[in-house]
């Protein structure tokens, strides 16, 4: 099934919903209507059932969604259903708590490899892992490994960019955005902590703001 002109923002979604249904299913919910993950989440339920609307009519009405079978749909929507091995670049401090995060299994994601190119580094271990040489990179393909993490310092970031797209790498989620792409079949996701921060103060009230 192929879904046209699906917002981006529906889809961007869609974890917080698999996530939040994953939660209620774990507490017991075999039933749950838009209103009780709304209230879990803290999100609207009209939100819900209308980004739940684009992918097909899951819910019926007075009973909610059957949850294992919403987690079942949602997963092969987002192409969860399939395992989806992870090579990350560059294990400083941030590559180093990506790597250490447990908050990927619940997705089904396995890094399974990570690179770095500081001899003093390479060899080492951060948690099953053992950091391999950035020189290794183009063997990716062989391995199976579809999906790249960028923990780069911002210099270094197109490189590894180009090199991840070189060794046949379909999807990069960057944590730096010092990067240009052009190319249309790889997606790129930029995680910038600072552009979250930055919308941040324009919801607070502005009897709240201490200004300096
Ligand atoms: P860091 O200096 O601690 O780690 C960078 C690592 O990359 C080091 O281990 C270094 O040896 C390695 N490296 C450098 N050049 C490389 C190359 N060509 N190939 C392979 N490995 C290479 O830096 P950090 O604090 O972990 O930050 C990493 C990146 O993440 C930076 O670009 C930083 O701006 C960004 N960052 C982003 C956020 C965010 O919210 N997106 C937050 C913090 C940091």
């Amino acid at each position: 099934m192929r879904y046209f002109k699906i917002p981006e923002e529906a889809v961007r979604r869609l974890p917080i919903y698999l996530r939040g249904l994953l939660s209620l299913s774990e507490q017991g919910h075999k039933n749950i209507s838009s209103k009780i993950l709304a209230g879990f989440l803290g999100v609207n339920h009209w939100q819900i059932r209308k980004d739940l609307s684009y992918f097909g009519g899951f819910g019926t009405p007075g009973t909610g969604y059957n949850s294992k079978k919403l987690i079942r749909q949602i997963r092969k929507i987002l192409k969860l259903n399939v395992v989806h091995n992870t090579a990350l670049v560059g294990v400083g401090n941030l590559g180093t708590a990506v790597l250490r995060y447990p908050g990927f299994e619940m997705f089904g994601f396995n890094i399974v490899a990570a690179f770095d190119n500081n001899p003093e580094k390479i060899g080492r271990r951060v948690g099953d892992i053992t950091i391999e040489d950035v020189s290794n990179l183009q063997a990716l393909r062989q391995r199976k490994i579809d999906l790249g993490i960028i923990t780069v310092p911002c210099e270094a970031a197109q490189e590894t960019f180009n090199k991840l797209i070189a060794a046949g790498i379909k999807g990069i989620l960057s944590f730096s955005p010092c990067y240009k792409t052009g190319r249309k079949k790889v997606k790129v996701i930029t995680i910038d902590i600072a552009i979250d921060l930055a919308r941040l103060p324009y919801y607070m009230p502005a009897r709240r703001i201490t200004k300096v």
